[in-house]
């Protein structure tokens, strides 16, 4: 089922101008963003909205064209974007190849979020379906770049169009003996601040926590009580570091005492990271974590600095479990 955002739910300026409608298409065109997508739009739905609302304003007041040049946009949230809309002509495909196929935008970028999130795609995948059903779109699915000199959609979305744009998959699923927990969450509600561990003594020095109720302490490790192993992509964004300060971060396995058994496989190690001019630090994480009700997962985050450090974001977008093989 589709999850629209209407204009005047994202909050659409009106078309300085009439649509020319189209009754049928050949089909759809991908497109992604070319540009830097902000790692916290995948926890913050009102920056997908201010996103859409910026792509309109630069299409609108930057090119002169009537309204945002795409179709439809779908957000990493699962929610799709009414742009111009089913029985409208789009201008994002490129001039003269506007009338063959809608213009259907996934907010993945060159930069931030590169690599398209399930939301996205099922998202993207979604917007096709309506176009279909509302506006006469045909079968095909290709990207902008196909009959038109661009990078869009970029390699990942493209790969995917050329796929046949398959929804994903998210879990296998398990046999009954094998019933396991699907989804972790592993988000930080608030900032924090992270403090220094000068003498790298204990080596891990902080534990981040979601209110999920799966860690006794009512933190956030992940603590299942089955034996699984843990496939997790976490984002961390930490700022207030001097530039080019380094800081250490990694998925780590604790007994319940807290102490450390080990890191994720298969780096094995802490990840030293570099804060950038600003003094901030962004960065996923991602590994395999052999967990149970003994051993949790944790983000581990270690340094040395004299600042003040924030700790802006810290979340597991997705942890596919498998029991012990
Ligand atoms: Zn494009
Ligand atoms: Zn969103």
């Amino acid at each position: 089922m589709i999850d629209l955002v209407s204009r005047s739910t994202w909050g659409a300026r009106a078309p300085s101008g009439s649509y020319t409608t189209l009754a049928s298409t050949r089909g759809v065109k991908v497109h992604y963003t070319g540009g830097h997508v902000d790692p916290a739009t995948l926890t913050d739905h009102s920056r997908c909205v201010a996103a859409v609302r910026g792509i309109q304003r630069g299409h609108m007041d930057g090119n002169g064209w009537i309204d945002i040049g795409y179709s439809m946009i779908a957000c990493p949230h699962r929610k799709v974007f009414v742009g111009r809309g089913p029985g409208h002509l789009p201008a994002a495909n490129g001039p003269g190849l506007n009338s063959a196929h809608y213009a259907v935008l996934g907010l993945v970028g060159t930069s931030g979020v590169v690599t398209p999130p399930d939301g996205v795609l099922h998202g993207i995948r979604d917007a096709i379906e309506w176009l279909r059903a509302k506006g006469g779109a045909g079968k095909e699915i290709k990207g902008h770049r196909d009959g038109y000199s661009t990078d869009c959609p970029g390699d990942a979305l493209y790969a995917w169009v050329q796929a046949g744009a398959p929804r994903p998959v998210t879990t296998t699923p398990p046999t009954e003996e094998e019933e396991v927990p699907e989804v972790v969450s592993l988000g930080l509600s608030a900032e924090a601040t992270v403090k220094p561990n000068i003498n790298h003594s204990p080596w891990w020095t902080e534990e981040y926590r979601d209110t999920a109720g799966w860690h006794p302490a009512g933190g956030q490790s992940i603590a299942p009580d089955v034996d699984v192993w843990a496939d997790v992509t976490t984002f961390i964004a930490l700022r207030g570091f001097q530039p080019g300060e380094r800081v250490e971060v990694g998925l780590t396995r604790h007994l319940a005492d807290g102490s450390l058994v080990d890191c994720a496989w298969p780096t094995g190690r802490l990840m030293a990271v570099h804060a950038d001019v600003d003094g901030c630090v962004e960065t996923n994480l991602n590994g395999h974590l052999k967990l149970s009700a003994t051993n949790r997962g944790r983000v581990t985050i270690r340094h040395t600095s004299a600042n003040t450090i924030t700790l802006e974001v810290a979340s597991a977008f997705k942890a596919i479990l498998h029991p012990y093989a």
